[in-house]
């Protein structure tokens, strides 16, 4: 028994982030497992199959599609779930887990509906990759639709791996920061900095979109968000997405992290829209080289 549970563990758990920002996002969870091939799961598919292909034999030639065993999609956007997906998916078969009140417009979008998965159980872990793998969600505050915020869970050699992932969340809410509290790794969006927001050229009613509790969240909320949810040595891990080319700048992330705290700063990376970053190794519990 304890060797049959041992073969359904993870011994190797990597992370890239292979697109993120309002052009596309896509991010690759890397399982693998003693003795099997890997197996892939995509959180959205914002960026189209092609592009895809194209920066996998860039950046991550090792990484195959027919690995991938399942895709997470955070909510129905054509920057989480791009249009030209819908032949690839159709032929692949791929799972496409999501909320379930998002299912009807994904559906219209490029996922068909066989594929679609309810990622959501009334507060229990939905199984995504048999034994392997679970996901806790809450819905976040977005547009129309709301986002999901997603909580994975990976069983591996070393005991449970969490994940943490808040894209597109419009405030920080008491239910993401519970269902976030005890992750490792996290990923959460920095999308814009307050001032440059504030002057940019965009229309009134865009910026507040962006900033009244619907849209996306600051850099200064992702800061807060992530030092709320901080104790000890978690997370060790923190990957911050979705920045906005028009209202942000890596600089300012840079200073507002290290300025306020510089110990999470060294466990922080920037995501970036046209280049991949990662692999970064989950299981490995030492302190990055470099942070932001
Ligand atoms: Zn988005």
């Amino acid at each position: 028994m304890i060797e049959a549970r041992h073969a359904a563990s993870v011994v190797d758990a990597q992370l890239r982030v292979i697109a993120s920002g309002s052009g596309g996002n896509l991010s690759i969870l890397t399982l693998q497992r003693r003795d099997l091939p890997p197996r892939h799961v995509c959180i959205d598919l914002g960026i189209g199959p092609r592009t895809l292909a194209r920066r996998l034999d860039e950046h991550a030639p090792d990484v195959r599609l027919e690995d991938v065993a399942a895709v997470l999609i955070t909510h129905p956007d054509g920057d989480h779930l791009r249009s030209t997906w819908r032949r690839t998916l159709e032929s692949t078969g791929w799972p496409v887990f999501a909320a379930p009140s998002h299912h009807a417009a994904l559906a219209t979008m490029a996922a068909p509906a066989r594929l679609l998965r309810p990622l959501a159980d009334g507060g229990r872990e939905v199984p995504i990759l048999a034994d392997v793998v679970t996901a806790t969600t809450a819905l976040a505050p977005h547009d129309d639709h709301g986002s999901t915020v997603i909580r994975l869970r990976v069983r591996t050699t070393r005991g449970d791996l969490r994940i943490g992932w808040a894209t597109d969340v419009g405030r920080p809410t008491d239910e993401m920061r519970s269902l976030l509290s005890d992750c490792e790794v996290l990923g959460v969006e920095s999308n814009y900095d307050a001032e440059l927001q504030a002057a940019s050229p965009r229309p009134p009613f865009l910026k507040a979109r962006i900033t009244g509790g619907h849209g996306h969240l600051s850099n200064a909320q992702a800061l807060d968000l992530v030092r709320s949810l901080a104790t000890g040595t978690t997370p060790d891990r923190i990957v911050l997405l979705h920045l906005s080319r028009e209202c942000n700048d890596i600089d300012l992330v840079r200073d507002l992290w290290h300025g306020h705290d510089p110990n999470l700063a060294g466990r922080t990376h920037v995501a970036e829209q046209d280049r991949p970053i990662g692999p970064f190794d989950l299981l490995d519990r030492r302190p990055l080289a470099a942070g932001v």
